[in-house]
């Protein structure tokens, strides 16, 4: 079966010779103690996927060279080990990487029977990672309040789009940043944002000023110019969500920012988070996105690459923006 490892760290932007394929036997797999092997069916593509391969200090270790490729994942119990929690059939969610069988520890994985309104696939989207990033980043960080004013980059993305749902439902005033047209439309036709603003127009400043006004909470995925030009526009007491800094992943040096003495004269809050540290409270969430998935008011996207061969050219499509909705690979079916 195939395997995608970790050949050469990338400068800049990934590239073909990022990774490469190995091909490994079923006879070198020993599935040991309360272990399970798993046939992959679904790998998530993450923007933070490009951090990883990076070798700095962060809230994981970096993936090192000749290792598989870390990614979450859904997959399948194909067998298991003595005294294993797990059966043959059960659908698990875990840290699989990128190959299409993995020999895991139980205590790696967790067993999902998707509610009533929703398929195993969610739980790489609205409940799973995007969302709880989403719903801790918005109301935890955030703390925003009905009848503020919510800004939201990345606005079309699986976070960003779970972000501009759940700032409406909470009756804030929402305006979401994206960069491409189809995009706005999506946000504003279906997700219902009074606004979405494209980033790469030329009067883009102009109509964020015009548009926004000033911000009560700025949820960013994107840093950059955006976040700078967002923290010219804080209201008094506002709180900047640091989410994501995707302009940024693929830099040597990231900019600097000019307008963070706006903080000060606003005495704004800017705070960063990882959703990881929020675990022992993902129950309470993902029933309440669940619920929303079920009646119909809380949508999401999916973009699905066939082949975990095409991992490697799907994952830069994240920094190109030419992902329209989750990025997940197919590897097998369910
Ligand atoms: P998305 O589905 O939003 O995909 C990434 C999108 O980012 C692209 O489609 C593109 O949309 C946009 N983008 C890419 N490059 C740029 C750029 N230079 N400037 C502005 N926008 C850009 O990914 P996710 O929803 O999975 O992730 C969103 C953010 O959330 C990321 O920054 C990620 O790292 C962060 N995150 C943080 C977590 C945490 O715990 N703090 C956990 C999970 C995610 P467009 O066409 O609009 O440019």
């Amino acid at each position: 079966f195939h395997q995608i490892v970790l050949r050469e760290r990338p400068v800049a932007e990934i590239l073909p010779n990022t990774f490469e394929s190995k091909t490994k036997a079923f006879d070198e797999l020993h599935v040991g103690k309360q272990q399970a092997l798993v046939q992959i069916t679904y790998l998530s593509l993450d923007p933070a996927m490009r951090g990883w391969l990076r070798d700095a200090r962060s809230y994981l270790p970096p993936v090192k060279i000749g290792e598989v490729m870390r990614a979450s994942g859904l997959g399948v119990v194909v067998s298991v080990g003595e005294g294993s929690k797990f059966k043959k059939g059960d659908l698990v969610l875990g840290s699989l990487g990128w190959t299409e069988f993995a020999v895991m520890n139980d205590g790696a994985l967790t067993k999902i029977s998707p509610p009533s309104g929703s398929t195993a696939l969610d739980f790489l989207n609205t409940l799973g990672v995007p969302g709880l990033t989403a719903y801790f980043g918005l109301y935890d960080v955030g703390k925003l309040k009905a009848g503020e004013t919510l800004v939201v980059s990345g606005a079309a993305g699986a976070v960003g789009s779970l972000v501009c749902q759940l700032g409406k439902r909470s009756g804030a005033r929402v305006i979401g940043i994206a960069g491409a047209a189809d995009k706005c439309a999506w946000l504003e036709n279906d997700l219902g944002v009074e606004k979405c603003l494209n980033y790469k127009s030329p009067t883009f400043r102009e109509d964020f000023r015009k548009t926004v006004g000033y911000l009560d909470v700025y949820f960013d995925n994107v840093g950059g110019e955006i976040l700078d030009l967002a923290l010219s526009r804080l209201k008094k007491n506002a709180r900047v969500v640091l989410c994501g800094a995707i302009s940024a992943y693929n830099s040597e040096r990231p900019s600097g920012l000019m307008q963070y003495q706006s903080l000060i004269g606003q005495r704004a809050k800017i705070e960063g988070f990882i959703v990881l540290d929020y675990v022992k409270d993902y129950p309470r969430a993902i029933e309440e996105i669940a619920t929303g998935l079920a009646d119909g008011s809380i949508k999401r996207k999916f973009h699905i690459v066939d082949g975990l061969q095409n991992a490697p050219n799907a994952l830069p499509m994240l920094f190109s923006g030419t992902n329209t909705g989750k990025l997940v690979v197919k590897v097998s079916d369910e």
